[in-house]
């Protein structure tokens, strides 16, 4: 298998699929010079005859462009998992494949190590707490998937409202859980999302000075790209889901401006290495809980 001897390539782009693959090379000046398709049992023996070359291959869509420029501007990149299917819907199993197939592919697209995660909708609940063991196991140091409050998909109320340690069979993982603030006997939601979206600004607002000065604590804060774009595609959903969904989209954008001049952020990583240096010398550090 050789290349035309009329131009040596410069770029050779892979097409990678299933059993077929395409190659496409082109010359220092663009020009295409070789066109291919190969099996699957061609491939390394075709680039073993080639000259050493820069050579493109398509990854995970747009997520590894996204990861490497956002971890570029210095922004933690942690996990969100891969197939954002609820977890207690999953086996144990399963779960840990999605869990590791997000972290390694944010880990290979953006070059850095994946500390956190938080499950699709907060669904590590008392019925798949199951699942920070496998958090534990795959790496991961902190997780962001307990909400402490009542919801009809999520949340376990009784759990602690701030960081905390959680010691498990597989180990201990620090917990970030979704920020509320407390009020008549009940934790209310001020952690972003669709609380963001719905509810008016000055909640958020007034709630994480609440939890600031009189808590004495961080807020965590959450928002998906697509709670940004008022150009999203409407699917025909029912009207619970239309309301959760698309309310407040063309707002957001300004909104969460306003809550970055309002506030002051860190990534999670930077806060809780902060937290834990401030509570240890100031003493108790962070609170356990089971
Ligand atoms: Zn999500």
């Amino acid at each position: 298998m050789k290349i035309s001897a009329k131009a040596a390539p410069t770029t050779i782009g892979l097409d990678i699929a299933k059993n077929v693959f395409q190659v496409h090379a082109v010359d220092d000046a663009g020009q295409v010079v070789l066109r291919r398709k190969l099996s699957r049992g061609e491939v390394l023996r075709f680039f073993e005859a080639q000259p050493k070359t820069l050579v493109g291959i398509e990854a995970c869509g747009t997520g590894h462009y996204w990861a490497r420029e956002i971890a570029a501007l210095g922004h933690e990149v942690a996990s969100h998992g891969y197939h954002h299917e609820l977890v207690y819907t999953l086996t144990p199993t399963q779960f840990r494949e999605d869990v590791r197939r997000a972290k390694q592919a944010i880990e290979d697209a953006a070059g850095c190590v994946v500390r956190g995660y938080r499950a699709p909708s907060f669904t590590v609940t008392k019925a798949s707490l199951w699942a920070l063991d496998v958090l534990i196991e795959e790496g991961h140091e902190y997780d962001a998937s307990i909400f402490p409050i009542h919801h009809d998909r999520y949340g376990m109320p009784g759990a602690p409202r701030h960081p905390h340690l959680i010691d498990r069979a597989a180990g201990r993982i620090v917990e970030v859980p979704g920020s509320t603030v407390r009020l008549m006997g009940a934790n209310l939601p001020i952690a972003g999302g669709g609380y963001f979206r719905l509810l008016p600004y000055a909640w958020t607002r007034w709630g994480i000075h609440h939890v600031n000065q009189n808590d004495r604590q961080p807020v965590t804060f959450y928002l998906h790209p697509w709670e940004i774009d008022p150009a999203q595609p409407r699917f025909e959903v029912s009207r619970a889901t239309a309301l959760r969904h698309y309310t407040g989209l063309g707002a957001t954008r300004a909104r969460l401006s306003r809550l970055m001049t309002d506030f002051r952020f860190h990534s999670i990583s930077s806060m809780l290495a902060l937290h834990t240096a401030t509570t240890r010398s100031q003493a108790p550090g962070l609170v356990y809980a089971r």
